[in-house]
């Protein structure tokens, strides 16, 4: 059985990837609640959270923290994590090898170790780490639930984007009704993500 606490004591000096060696204040393992029903997972860490040791942080942190609310949940009510633990210079993509290395190494070891209920992927990017798949539209597919490995999976708009335009606020908070309608509903209700990945012509 994977122990979260173990595991972030682990990655706290983990040099496995090139990502440590390339200007990364500390590694931000994650944050919440080891119990969540619901875990978030974005992308890598930006400037904030490289410098607090903390996901979601920044402006976008703060947006998230009110999404929740909006549906009744608090920060300390759900887990968040991020692909890579290390922060990318300039903010770049990760890449694979980074990806691969670190997802095996801590991003599925943390999913194991909470077992949440729901799956919310951040933004494309994560978005398609997470299902498994080359890329996503997330015009096709945010809201929308999927089941891998027995767990649901939710892409969602990533905050960042209705920072950058307000039009893209209210499908964020559309998302996050449909993320509690999920919380609450009886797990049988979840399709197969090969069979909605089909529907929408992913594969
Ligand atoms: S990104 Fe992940 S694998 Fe790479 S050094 Fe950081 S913690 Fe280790």
């Amino acid at each position: 059985m994977v122990n979260l606490f173990s595991l972030a004591e682990t990655a706290k000096d983990c040099e496995l990837c090139p990502l440590a060696k390339q200007g990364r204040t500390q590694v931000v393992f994650g944050d919440g609640n080891p119990n969540a029903e619901i875990m978030f997972i974005g992308e890598g860490p930006g400037f904030h959270e490289d410098k607090q040791g903390k996901p979601f942080v920044g402006a976008a942190g703060k947006l998230l923290t009110q999404l929740l609310g909006s549906i009744g949940l608090r920060r300390e009510d759900v887990y968040i994590a991020n692909v890579v633990k290390c922060r990318p210079p300039q903010n770049r993509d990760p890449k694979p090898e980074e990806i691969e290395i670190c997802t095996n190494q801590y991003l599925f070891s943390q999913i194991e170790a909470i077992k949440p209920k729901v799956i919310a992927t951040l933004g494309r990017f994560a978005s398609a780490v997470v299902l498994g798949l080359k890329d996503v539209s997330m015009g096709r597919v945010h809201g929308q639930k999927f089941k891998r490995e027995g767990r649901y999976i939710v892409p969602i708009y990533h905050p960042a984007a209705a920072l950058h335009s307000r039009a893209n606020l209210e499908p964020l908070y559309e998302d996050f009704r449909k993320l509690k309608e999920y919380l609450e509903e009886e797990p049988e209700i979840v399709q197969e993500i090969e069979t909605k990945a089909e529907q929408l012509g992913l594969f």
